[in-house]
């Protein structure tokens, strides 16, 4: 298969909508359709690849994204025939929506740079959120979660047999591990490579299935372990606890967990970025001769040193006493924002000192 841009094999502008991918695909596969005068099988086949690919908003996104690159990130494409890892067969034809196209390229098309061919025994990532309080972020405790996942069956230990049981060739693929797969696709039959689903690509299986697991090596259950927060994580953030996903059957690999976090509001404390924000009300004498206040911090009581004359809305701001950094070392700052409270309940001594000050114009 040509390594030629999909773009250019349809002759549209990388822009082009929709719409103008539709139109230039129709007119080139009338054109090379491989039953006509003049067609010609490879053109129609470039032509078939670039229109399922740019014809699909995912696949588009990442071809623009890697190019051909996917084609050589994994796997690849047995025997270095087709680019895609499959054929054409020409030999079926109608037309039969459905299935086909989209599971073929979604394999091929493996996310990222997981490779053409997606890893069969390869348990599942999976996701979960966690309510914390900013303490929790602030110290980078352990928290306890519990969430359902698949894990290894204990009577079998992920393997599937028996216990004593002997293992035998798997008769579903001849123990090749592989099953060949048809595809009808508007353009005929499409065949394709797929991993034996008795015996997950091993090509062998247990003579005696688990009594537990009924021989996949799994089970589903609700799982309890704790997790380290990281330090300094924020709202909408999430970490990733390895080998919580899901596992995957005959003892393959398990995926991974993906937490995402959000962190409850403080009563005391205000977030913004490293930096945390508090009030400290301060009486009015206070607020006048000035003085230290004492104010409880994530991180032990300070001495806040209030300076004579201050005005209400005053930010103090004391150094490391916010959330710890998360790109390197060290940790934010406390930003006490400092209101004068103004007395609403009087002792008849205070009301007669104030009368005296009123006079004062005070
Ligand atoms: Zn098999
Ligand atoms: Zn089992």
């Amino acid at each position: 298969m040509s390594k030629k841009d999909y773009y250019d094999i349809l002759g549209v502008s990388r822009d082009a909508s929709d719409d103008d991918i539709k139109k230039a695909y129709r007119k080139r596969a009338h054109q090379h359709h491989p039953d006509k005068a003049g067609g010609e099988e490879a053109k129609f086949k470039e032509v078939n690849e670039a229109y399922q690919v740019l014809s699909h908003k995912e696949k588009r996104k990442q071809y623009d994204a890697y190019g051909h690159a996917f084609e050589g990130a994994g796997g690849g494409a047995p025997g270095g025939g087709a680019s895609s890892g499959f054929q054409w067969d020409f030999s079926g034809g109608g037309f039969n929506g459905g299935e086909g196209f989209s599971d073929i390229f979604g394999d091929f098309f493996g996310f990222g740079g997981r490779g053409a061919r997606r890893k069969t025994n390869q348990g599942e990532d999976i996701q979960a959120s966690l309510t914390i309080e900013l303490e929790d972020s602030a110290f980078g405790r352990e928290k306890e979660i519990s969430l359902k996942r698949v894990i290894a069956c204990d009577r079998c230990n992920g393997s599937g047999a028996e216990p004593k049981s002997e293992t035998i060739s798997c008769t579903h693929c001849s123990g090749t591990g592989e099953v060949r797969k048809q595809f009808r696709t508007p353009f005929g039959t499409m065949a394709q490579n797929t991993t034996c689903t008795e015996c997950h690509g091993r090509g062998k299986v247990p003579k005696h299935k688990c009594a537990t697991c009924g021989g996949n090596g799994i089970k589903h259950a609700t799982d309890t372990f704790t997790v380290k927060i990281p330090s300094g994580i924020e709202t909408g953030e999430a970490f990733g606890v390895a080998g919580k996903g899901n596992a995957a059957p005959f003892g393959g690999t398990v995926g991974n967990l993906y937490v995402s976090v959000s962190i409850a509001k403080h009563p005391v404390f205000t977030r913004q970025g490293d930096d945390l924000h508090m009030k400290v009300s301060v009486g009015i004498s206070q607020a006048v001769f000035g003085d230290k206040v004492e104010v409880q911090t994530l991180h032990g009581a300070i001495n806040l040193k209030i300076p004579a004359g201050i005005q209400s809305g005053t930010i103090i701001r004391v150094e490391g006493k916010g959330m710890p950094r998360r790109a390197g070392y060290g940790k934010g700052d406390l930003l006490a924002v400092v209101n004068i409270h103004t007395p609403t309940k009087l002792t008849r001594r205070q009301k007669e000192l104030l009368e005296e000050l009123k006079k004062e114009n005070l």
